[in-house]
């Protein structure tokens, strides 16, 4: 058993009102920790020691903010085994997967923002004949929130704090609290790599209550959160009225389309990576495969017998390719739209059922679940499920299935499958979504912008967009 504890000001310490929550094991659905129940009080120290630490970390060099990341991202990557371990116990996630994407990518959000920061740059105009000249500060912010879920939960917390921190603000930060590990063991590193303290504060707690008081806070001036719709709804009427900057990563419901004329063999292994991964726990997953009717037959076969060979299993296993799901209750919500999905005539091609491993048989496990519809409106077309679940669908006539692509609330990603470059221009500009991939998925580039339109979110992650959200732009007029 492991006590987690916040960390404020640089230290470790119990949350105020000494109340904890249990920590689970997705792998055997075992209580193996305790993490605070953090109050308001204990944001309030947070907020404390940001304030505290702000002025002197607002004017530190950008050399010395960007040796400061950097050195957290090689701390990280020195203790890879450990984190990956700790993120795949806590997540139910492979190690494998763990080790070879979340923990590799929270330490390349460090190094990437602590040199993104060094290279950004603000605008000077002249304005000509006016014997004026403009120019832009741009200043930090102050004292920003970032809330995380609990999918990919360094990769995102860090996506987050790194650029808040690279652009001389102070954080009031909260993981998941269903899987709060590697945030906790985050502070170490912190401490190790000589962040000063109060920069980075991490407050552990419920969503309705820590995260919630969080976004409350009234000289918290930005919050930065990803997480499903309904919360990222919620988040932004409180946060409206209080003019605070918000950004907000929300949930998906992305097509993945299929052209006859696409490179085959890379579509179909692409296929089943974009869903899925992380056991189709990713907002960026494909779940609604959309196939042009003239390959839909031996799409549907070949999928299938792919699917089919994917190993469900402890997450320590090197074999394993799809681990436990998060949490009981998120297993029970999945094995619901699968029911959802039979009552509205969908057709089980396979999984559908939980899992139950050998001496881990309390472990939250569940196939892969195929299921073809016939019509795009159904729930399990619409809502978003996020778990190893997706639909198959064929269709006639680009402007067929474009229709059925943006015919849903969410606009977060989409991925399109096709060799037909006027075929491809035509769709990346017709698509509602803020990321389009063709013919691949989730090749990231940290330059680029990324969020997503309609109800996943608003506000824009990522290169310079990041380091523009969290600082405040001042213009300065000087006639001469
Ligand atoms: P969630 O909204 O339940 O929780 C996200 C975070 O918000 C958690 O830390 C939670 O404690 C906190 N929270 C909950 N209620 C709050 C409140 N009232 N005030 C402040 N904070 C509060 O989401 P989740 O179940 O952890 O994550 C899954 C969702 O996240 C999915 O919908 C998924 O699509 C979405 N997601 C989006 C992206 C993206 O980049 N767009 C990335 C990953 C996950």
């Amino acid at each position: 058993m492991h006590t987690i504890q916040n960390y404020i000001n640089g230290q470790f310490e119990n949350p105020s009102n000494n109340e904890w929550l249990d920590n689970y094991c997705p792998a055997n659905g075992e209580i193996y920790g305790q993490i605070p129940n953090s109050s308001k009080d204990d944001v309030e120290r947070a907020y404390q020691a940001a304030e505290l630490a702000f002025p002197s970390w607002s004017k530190t060099t950008l050399d010395e903010r960007s040796r400061i990341l950097i050195k957290i991202s090689e701390l990280l990557e020195a203790n890879i085994q450990q984190f990956a371990e700790a993120e795949s116990k806590d997540n139910g996630k492979p190690v494998s997967l763990a080790k070879a994407i979340d923990i590799p990518r929270a330490a390349s959000n460090f190094r990437f923002f602590g040199n993104a920061i060094t290279q950004f740059a603000s605008e000077s105009h002249e304005s000509v004949g006016q014997d004026a000249i403009n120019y832009t500060l741009r200043q930090p912010i102050g004292i920003v929130g970032c809330i995380s879920p609990w999918n990919l939960p360094l990769y995102l917390f860090t996506w987050k704090i790194a650029p808040a921190i690279a652009a001389g603000n102070c954080v009031v930060a909260k993981p998941s609290e269903i899987t709060p590990i590697t945030a906790f063991l985050l502070g170490n590193i912190c401490n190790e790599a000589g962040l000063p303290k109060g920069v980075l504060n991490i407050v552990h707690g419920l969503g309705k209550i820590t995260g919630q008081a969080i976004v409350e806070h009234p000289y918290i001036k930005a919050i930065s959160f990803t997480g499903g719709t309904k919360t990222g709804a919620h988040i932004a009427k409180i946060a409206a009225p209080m003019f605070k900057k918000l950004s907000l990563e929300l949930g998906g419901k992305n097509p993945n389309i299929i052209f006859a004329d696409c490179d085959y063999k890379g579509m179909l292994e692409t296929t089943v990576r974009a869903s899925f991964s992380n056991q189709g726990q990713i907002c960026l997953c494909g779940s609604r495969i959309f196939v042009e009717a003239s390959i839909y037959k031996k799409f549907k076969t070949d999928f299938i017998a792919k699917v089919n060979q994917l190993k469900v299993g402890h997450p320590s296993s090197e074999a394993t390719q799809l681990g436990a799901l998060v949490s009981k209750q998120h297993l029970e919500k999945v094995l619901n739209y699968i029911d959802i999905a039979k009552k509205e005539n969908g057709n089980i091609l396979c999984g559908g059922n939980q899992v139950i491993i050998k001496d881990y048989e309390g472990g939250y496990y569940l196939e892969p679940t195929v299921i073809e519809i016939s019509t795009n409106d159904c729930k399990i077309n619409q809502e978003e499920v996020f778990g190893p679940v997706v639909t198959i669908m064929p269709f006639n006539t680009e402007n067929e299935v474009l229709h059925m692509a943006n015919a849903v609330r969410y606009g977060l990603s989409a991925t399109l499958w096709t060799s037909n470059l006027k075929r491809t221009m035509r769709l990346t500009n017709q698509l509602q979504a803020g990321i389009i991939w063709v013919n691949t998925w989730m090749l990231r580039d940290l330059r680029t912008p990324f969020g997503g339109i309609k109800a996943s979110g608003v506000g824009r992650e990522g290169g310079f967009e990041a380091l523009r959200f969290f600082t405040e732009a001042k213009n300065v007029c000087i006639k001469y």
